[in-house]
């Protein structure tokens, strides 16, 4: 065993990968259609025939480089794949089903499908379908003209529309299709005019703070803990992606302070911002701001607010976010908690997954 002070990712760089138990024959992968792409590497859907032992065909997620990636992104992509099978599974982590290694084809790793796709846009698409309970869902007509929540400081928020290059600046990573064209395409069961209500953004919060409660006893950081990295799978289940690539950005001295877009600003705690300095507490504060954007309906965080070095001193001095439009007094408290100045007193998962069980 490892001692626990060495990063994961740097522990797994040396680790063996288990082919025997992993490795997935190409032949039996049917590529499809592109889900994301990015700076360094892109995500296509795929069907797997006999995958984890089943007799059937299932639908996955494929994880590959581009064309023309260097040796060193393809290693990033490797110790991803040996960060995944050293973690373990868990319901509320997007897990590895398999891999292709061997020579002679691309390098890919083969993830759980999540059909709904990132949270932050699955959130956005429900902003006129919000209930506070099924049973207003059935007896209201949807609530239309949402303000974005502002700030407990500065000057009056401007209400701009996020853009989607935005909301994945910081991942380097975008998505091919709009949910509107999703929509259209595969709402066999109803699920996108299907309203959303205060319990399911309670349980969403709930599940990612269990995931994260499983892959920081794992000794994982995440350190691009967003909405744009949380999957929608199906029976309202969210998956946690990208806590393996993710760190990448930071050692790869393309991706610092190279403007301020390749960095998730809004959701870094000061300590990292300012000292580099990234752990689980630090994970605790971006999870802070992620409950900001589940209660804010995917709103962009700090509306209005100029990512400039006069944003992280007032972040420093103690500006905060004001409460988002839907969460209550209880979950407010929660955020501000996970913006404890001080990362020692910011609460554990643990404490958030109870908490937020409570609230359910
Ligand atoms: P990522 O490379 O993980 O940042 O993925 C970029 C985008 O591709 C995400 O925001 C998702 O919308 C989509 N995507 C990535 N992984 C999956 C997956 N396992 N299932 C479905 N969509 C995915």
């Amino acid at each position: 065993s490892m001692p626990d002070e060495v990063p994961l990712d740097e522990q797994c760089e040396r680790l063996p990968y288990d082919a025997s138990k992993w490795e997935f024959a190409r032949e039996r992968l049917k590529l499809g259609k592109s889900l994301g792409r990015g700076a360094f590497g892109k995500v296509v859907q795929a069907s797997a025939f006999g995958i984890k032992k089943s007799p059937t065909c299932r639908t996955v997620a494929v994880k590959m480089l581009k064309e023309g990636a260097t040796a060193s992104e393809y290693k990033a992509l490797m110790t991803e794949l040996k960060i995944l099978t050293h973690i373990g599974h868990h319901l509320n982590v997007v897990n590895l089903l398999g891999a292709c290694t061997k020579q002679g084809g691309p390098l890919m790793v083969i993830v759980e499908y999540c059909k709904y796709g990132n949270l932050s846009n699955y959130l956005k698409s429900k902003r006129d379908l919000f209930f506070l309970n099924k049973d207003a869902a059935l007896h209201m007509e949807p609530k239309k003209e949402k303000m974005e929540p502002g700030l407990e400081q500065g000057k009056k928020p401007r209400l701009d529309s996020v853009t989607s290059s935005e909301s994945f600046a910081s991942s380097g990573f975008q998505e091919d299709k709009s949910l509107s064209d999703v929509e259209e395409e595969e709402d066999s069961d109803g699920f996108y005019k299907e309203p959303i209500t205060m319990e399911d953004l309670i349980s969403y919060s709930f599940q990612v703070a269990r995931g994260m409660e499983f892959l920081s006893s794992r000794k994982c950081i995440h350190r691009d803990l967003a909405a744009r990295n949380i999957l929608l799978s199906e029976n309202n289940v969210v998956k946690i992606c990208d806590f393996g690539l993710a760190r990448d950005i930071y050692k790869n001295p393309d991706y610092v302070r190279k403007g301020d877009t390749r960095l998730p600003l809004k959701w870094m705690a000061p300590e990292s911002i300012f000292d580099k300095i990234y752990s689980t507490k630090s994970d605790v504060w971006s999870y802070g701001v992620l409950l900001w954007e589940i209660f804010s309906l995917g709103g962009s965080p700090y509306p209005g607010v100029q990512m400039d070095e006069d944003f992280c001193s007032r972040l420093r001095e103690g500006m905060r976010m004001r409460a988002p439009e839907y969460s209550t007094p209880e979950i407010y408290q929660i955020m501000l908690d996970c913006w404890h100045r001080d990362p020692k007193e910011r609460p554990r998962f643990a404490e958030l997954v109870e908490k937020l069980g409570d609230l359910l």
